[in-house]
């Protein structure tokens, strides 16, 4: 996968490229980042990308012309590396609310560039010309684009084929398949602070800790999400529905 970033600090993404499994998938080179500084792009000796906002108001606002060089040239790259049509996806708090399904669908794309926005934001019309999508990640508001890029880059590169250690892992998370949430986890010591692991653990027996996993998954999503709860409730199939959604499981009327 080749990924694009537009921002004023490409420092940042070393935070991707230089820990964990985004780390190696990056040294392995399963994946490319390729960063774009507007500031490249700005025309003033100083190279600023901001300017005062029309109306007046507090705070400054990114400008178009930088932002637009820079995206051509994170195209054009994207072209020179054999990927045509590369979408751009820009980071802001009015964007859509990332979901896991998104972040699946992306994950099939072979390209992007995300745009990281800083300031009081981008003007409108760089939007309007360049970018395909918008995402939040969540009802508030950071200083800049880039750590919710690497929220987003961070848990595509993760369902890249082989990224993770082990295949299945992604698949059992929270979100993934049923839209469940994960159920929870222990390792050693079998007994701390008169804490004891579920004894269905240590017992051997996998269908039964297969089973007991998945209650745990209902258990937690009808207590903790009833949104993801109620949506489970409207998808399962009436026989799932029966065996699994009876009164044991909070939530349930
Ligand atoms: N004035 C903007 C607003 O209220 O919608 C917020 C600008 S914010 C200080 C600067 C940049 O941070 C945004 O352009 C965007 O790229 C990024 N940003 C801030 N919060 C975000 C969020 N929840 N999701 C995605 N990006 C965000």
């Amino acid at each position: 996968m080749w990924l694009g970033v537009v921002s004023v600090f490409p420092e940042m993404f070393s935070a991707l490229t230089g820990f964990g499994v985004t780390g190696r998938a990056f040294r392995q080179q399963q994946l490319s980042l390729h960063c774009f500084n507007p500031r490249d792009y700005g025309e003033s000796v100083s190279r600023r990308v901001d300017d005062r906002p029309y109306g007046g108001g507090p705070g400054m606002v990114m400008q178009i012309d930088p932002l637009r060089k820079c995206i051509q040239a994170a195209r054009q790259q994207a072209v020179d590396a054999g990927f045509i049509d590369v979408p751009v996806h820009g980071l802001s708090p009015q964007g859509q609310p990332v979901k896991q399904a998104a972040i699946q669908e992306l994950a099939t794309l072979p390209a992007i560039i995300f745009l990281c926005g800083r300031y009081e934001g981008i003007d409108e019309r760089l939007l309007q010309l360049e970018v395909d999508q918008e995402w939040s990640v969540g009802d508030f508001v950071v200083s800049g684009g880039e750590l919710p890029a690497m929220m987003l880059m961070d848990a595509l590169i993760r369902l890249q084929p082989g990224v993770l250690g082990c295949g299945l892992s992604a698949a059992q998370d929270s979100f993934a398949g049923e839209g469940l949430l994960d159920c929870p986890h222990y390792t050693r010591p079998p007994v701390y602070a008169g804490q004891s692991v579920p004894e269905v653990l240590l017992s051997g027996d996998h269908q039964a800790i297969a089973d007991w996993r998945y209650q745990q998954q209902l258990q937690r999503t009808a207590e903790r999400r009833p949104d993801l709860w109620q949506q489970w409730l409207l998808r399962a199939s009436d026989k799932v529905r029966i065996k699994y959604s009876g009164e044991n499981i909070a939530g349930n009327e």
